[in-house]
């Protein structure tokens, strides 16, 4: 899911990003095809804050004595009533005893009509906030199959999280949508609702009054009108986990894009507002270039036998309903970020809320890539240093959520989305392309894995097992760890063709000892240029380097890998070594060069006439005693065996 949060990017205090902005939007009118609003896929804003509706939630009790395999919606929605009627049949086999009844979580501010199971009514009660209990005949055995149909009503109370499920009208039609993820389910329709469950298949059909379409999962196998009645049924085939099942009802205007990654045609089915179509016709069209990028770096679209396809919606961002992303915005970020959901976060799911960087981190990451890519790569600089900034805005904070009773703190923008993207980033980093994206391909197709739930040591044991390294302590420190680190770096000559690098760190939180990073370093100078990448395991940690050319500049990670700020980079030259001090004085000035010849020395003043003065050799320099000497510039002349260099010295 995301949403965005442009008016955060004119805080007071937040003047770099500002400037980044600005600098991107000066990009905008410079690359006219492209419809980019950059950072609008990896940001939040007060508007974000203005749609959750509740922050504290639950989740409600597990249910491991059974096994959702199938679900069959039929559903009776009007959008201009806010009201919502049908019934849900859980098709599920049986794991544990359940003698003491089947547990479903619905929200009581909703009627349970009926039950069914197995085709025969039964009892139930529903009581609590949620909790809807049936009564179950005859114990069934594990491994047996069997079905409890519920048959419900009533006014959804927009309850959990985003609001669950939302009626707005546009351009003066009613529209409705649902929106579960977290737990929200449970506003709009009784199941098991829980994460780590998905059914394998899914039928929804929903009857509407003739001049709406409904949107949703998978196929539509039949829209067809009867008595003023407009019935569209969806099939999706995949598994998939209860939070990404959605409807989106309104007049929609519907129309096509043809991506064809790997060479195989893959539908990109749009549902939008009329009014708006001309509008978001050429923003959806990017999907497709984005479809076929994913489809290269990573695995084929994960639901090709079926389609992609955006549905308008009337909330703030998007959210990555499985083959239906849900869409308040259009802008290219958004479709980039969404359409990574279908990789990561819907084939294989988190496991847990705790994990939510896996569905966050990649999809921003990959938002990310996608400007890599394309628009000749002219934004990606921008998204690095943008994200960066962004997770350096405050000292704090880890990836690896620790309350997952907070709506806020598991979407949270700053460690969620962008330090979960760029932990990826600094992944890819330290084990370079080849191996990082092989890494993400066997966690993408592992089997264990594919079409269900990974947590966060599934894709570190695929990155360790393609890099050969141990990642436990980059986890350690970037994952649980919060915070980032600050470098300070000297570049020394101490000869001709010779530099000694000294690199030290400080910490932005007390969690983290040391960041163990490569460290890249680029070198300019006169007929030359070149990065080199230091393998920093110690604070103030040493390099000697033996570059062709004399360096001129310095500068630290020059292509965005490191989270970092407040770098220093100081570059001292042989004959920049050369220091006197006090200056001005009016009785001892200090003169230090190393491999100063001291029998080189000579003071001169302005009209270039030598002056003696009473001179001392010790170990850290000249002692030069100018008491007797007049007020005014003098020029000390110094060399080396390598350089000679002349010092301004002012007698007071
Ligand atoms: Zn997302």
């Amino acid at each position: 899911m995301m949403t965005f949060r442009f008016l955060q990017l004119f805080e007071a205090g937040r003047l770099l990003r500002l400037i980044l902005f600005l600098s991107v939007m000066w990009g905008i009118s410079r690359n006219t095809e492209a419809q980019v609003l950059l950072g609008s896929g990896t940001e939040h804003c007060s508007h974000r804050n203005a749609e959750l509706k509740h922050n504290r939630l639950t989740p409600g009790p597990a249910a491991p004595e059974y096994d959702v395999t199938y679900l069959e919606f039929n559903l009776n929605i009007d959008p201009a009533v806010e009201y919502i009627s049908g019934s849900v049949l859980t098709l599920f086999e049986v794991k544990k005893d359940l003698s003491s009844g089947l547990k479903m979580q619905l929200s009581t501010s909703l009627t349970v009509d009926s039950v069914l199971f197995n085709g025969i009514p039964v009892t139930f009660s529903h009581t609590g906030e949620y909790n809807l209990h049936i009564a179950i005949p005859g114990n069934p055995p594990a491994g047996s199959l069997q079905n409890v149909q519920v048959f419900y009503q009533g006014k959804p109370v927009s309850g959990s999280g985003f609001g669950s499920i939302g009626w707005k009208e546009h351009n003066g039609v009613p529209a409705m949508w649902t929106l579960s993820e977290p737990y929200g389910c449970r506003d709009w329709w009784p199941g098991k609702n829980d994460l780590t469950d998905k059914a394998d298949s899914v039928d929804l059909i929903v009857h509407t009054p003739e001049q709406y379409r409904t949107a949703s999962n998978g196929l539509l196998l039949t829209d067809k009108v009867e008595g003023g009645i407009r019935t569209c049924h969806w099939k999706h085939r995949y598994p998939i986990v209860p939070y990404l099942i959605a409807i989106a009802v309104t007049n929609y205007e519907v129309y096509s894009d043809m991506a064809s990654p790997g060479g195989i045609p893959v539908e990109i089915l749009n549902y939008v507002y009329p009014e708006d179509k001309a509008d978001i016709a050429p923003r959806t069209a990017q999907a497709v270039p984005v479809m076929e990028i994913f489809s290269e770096l990573f695995t084929p679209y994960p639901f090709i036998s079926e389609k992609y396809g955006h549905a308008q919606f009337g909330w703030g961002g998007g959210m990555e309903h499985q083959t239906m992303s849900f869409m308040g915005r259009f802008d290219f970020e958004i479709i980039a970020h969404e359409l990574a959901h279908q990789w990561f976060g819907n084939m294989i799911t988190l496991n847990s809320w705790k994990d939510i960087w896996l569905n966050e981190g990649f999809a921003t990451y990959l938002a990310g890539m996608s400007y890599e890519h394309m628009f000749n790569g002219y934004y990606w600089p921008f998204w690095k240093s943008q994200n960066i900034a962004y997770v350096t805005s405050e000292p704090g904070g880890a990836v690896y959520v620790d309350d997952t009773t907070s709506v806020s703190r598991i979407f949270s923008a700053r460690l969620s989305y962008s330090k979960g993207a760029l932990l990826l980033h600094m992944l890819r980093w330290i084990c370079g392309d080849e191996v990082f994206f092989t890494a993400c391909r066997n966690y993408l197709n592992d089997p264990r894995l594919k079409y269900g739930f990974a947590g966060t040591h599934d894709l570190k044991a695929h990155l360790e097992s393609a890099s050969g390294k141990d990642l436990t302590e980059f986890f350690n420190d970037w994952y649980y760890g919060e915070g980032f680190p600050s470098y300070n770096i000297v570049c020394r000559q101490l000869a001709v063709g010779e530099y000694e690098m000294e690199i030290r760190q400080t910490q932005s939180h007390a969690s983290v000892s040391f960041f163990e990073m490569p460290v890249p370093l680029r070198f300019k100078g006169p007929g030359g240029d070149t990065t080199m990448v230091f393998d920093h395991t110690f604070n103030a940690q040493t390099f000697r380097i033996y570059p062709e050319f004399a360096i001129d500049s310095v500068f630290f990670d020059p292509l965005q890998w490191i989270v970092s700020a407040s770098n220093r980079v100081n570059l001292i030259k042989k004959e920049d070594a050369a220091t006197c001090y006090p200056n001005p004085s009016a009785e001892v000035v200090w003169i230090s060069m190393p491999d100063l010849l001291p029998e080189s020395f000579r003071l001169t003043d302005c009209s270039g006439r030598i002056v003696k003065v009473p001179l001392v050799v010790e170990a850290s320099g000249l002692k030069l005693s100018i008491a007797d000497l007049p007020s005014g510039l003098y020029f000390a002349k110094l060399r080396s065996p390598d350089t000679s260099r002349i010092l301004k010295i002012i007698r007071q």
